[in-house]
């Protein structure tokens, strides 16, 4: 049996990787020469999932953060200090880093067009055609889902993704905070400025889908008086910030990472889910294989501890898109009311944020209207 993985990212790299180590003929279809090319990214990520890619800190991490400054529309900060939590990496390397782990057979430099009847056509760069065979397919095409259609019933509506928009700048930054900022600029999402060193940062802003993100950064950056030094480059893409999918496979076809909405939609975050996707992914498929399970079975069931986590994530998105910006100020000062940041100290985690969100606490309780009515808990 083969299988065709489409998109050399993280979630396709790793499901491609792990099938082939287990000894199955696998196919990685990436349309760009080098995977470090195409792939719009912070390089945020948590301690848990840098431990989960198993590659050395030397190799891909850029800076570790000390913890987070969230800015309300007005300006009133929450500081959370959480020393080590996350790491920033040189997104280019990782993947490079990953991709040299797989042994299976690489088509780069070539697009996936179609999949009928277990052949996946593909165009060259050069525009030359290609047609292999293929009994499973993995999307793992990013945002925009190659194939997302045909094992989706539905198609997945704008308000699902955001737009964004990041430069990369050489200037004077406070290293050991990322900086977030939620504001109406950023209507529907936030503005960030990560920063990979002292000299460098990445400083960007997504935006609902039809709204244009660069001309949202120039009034971010000129509202906040920002002062960004050079320019080094700029990037833009949208991110899936909707309703975890449950089931992202039907029979032969099955969809991953970003393509799956593997993505955390509180913060876009999806590294680690992606990896963690891939994981549950490759078990499926692999099962199938020595036909122990199909993977339509494993695959959802593997998934579902990840999609509880996400789940909460989604609410939470859509609990502060729910917000003016007067609402907001006053849920910014009921949290800082709580003392929050000690809370998010002690319990918070960016991947699993159901004890975070676990009422078990009685400082949450003054939240508790607002997770009731949106299911948080
Ligand atoms: C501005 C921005 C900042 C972000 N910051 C962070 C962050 O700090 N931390 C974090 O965890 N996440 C972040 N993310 C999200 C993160 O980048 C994605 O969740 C992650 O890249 C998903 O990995 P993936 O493997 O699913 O897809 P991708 O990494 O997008 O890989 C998909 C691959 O498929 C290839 N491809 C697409 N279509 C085809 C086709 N038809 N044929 C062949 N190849 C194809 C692409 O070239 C690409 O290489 C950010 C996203 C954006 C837009």
């Amino acid at each position: 049996m083969k299988t065709a993985v489409v998109g050399a990212g993280i979630a396709g790299i790793r499901v491609a990787t792990l099938l082939n180590e287990k000894g199955w003929k696998t196919y990685l279809v990436e349309e760009h020469k080098d995977v470090k090319e195409g792939k719009v990214c912070s390089g945020l990520i948590s301690r848990k999932t840098f431990g989960e890619l198993d590659i050395g800190p030397e190799k891909i991490v850029l800076n570790t953060l000390h913890g987070a400054r969230i800015y309300s529309p007005s300006g009133n900060m929450i500081e959370i200090n959480k020393k080590r939590a996350a790491v920033v990496v040189d997104r280019g390397k990782l993947d490079r880093e990953l991709v040299k782990k797989y042994r299976g057979e690489r088509l780069f430099e070539y697009k996936a067009l179609s999949y009928r009847n277990n052949n996946l056509f593909l165009r060259h760069k050069k525009g030359s055609g290609r047609m292999i065979k293929a009994d499973f397919v993995v999307d793992a095409s990013g945002p925009l889902g190659t194939f997302r259609e045909l094992v989706l019933p539905k198609k997945i509506p704008m308000e699902n993704f955001v737009h964004a928009y990041q430069a990369r700048y050489k200037g004077m930054f406070n290293k050991n905070y990322v900086e977030i900022y939620l504001n109406n600029i950023a209507k529907g999402f936030f503005a960030w400025v990560t920063p990979e060193s002292r000299d460098r940062a990445k400083i960007g802003i997504g935006v609902l889908l039809g709204l244009d993100p660069k001309e949202r950064f120039n009034q971010f950056v000129e509202t906040y008086n920002l002062s960004l030094g050079k320019k080094l480059g700029d990037e833009s893409a949208v991110i899936p910030v909707g309703e975890p999918i449950r089931k992202p496979i039907k029979r032969n076809i099955a969809l991953v990472g970003d393509s799956a909405f593997q993505t955390k939609a509180s913060s876009g975050g999806g590294i680690g889910f992606s990896l963690r996707g891939a994981n549950a992914l490759a078990d499926a498929i692999d099962k199938e294989i020595r036909k122990k399970a199909r993977a339509e079975v494993t695959y959802a069931k593997n998934l579902s501890p990840i999609v509880k986590q996400l789940e909460l994530h989604w609410k939470v998105r859509k609990f502060y898109n729910s917000l003016n910006e007067t609402q907001l100020e006053k849920l910014f000062q009921k949290l800082k009311n709580v003392r929050i940041e000690e809370f998010v100290e002690k319990y918070g985690d960016m991947e699993e944020i159901d004890r975070l969100l676990s009422i078990a606490n009685p400082r949450l309780l003054p939240l508790l209207p607002e997770f009731i009515k949106f299911k948080i808990i």
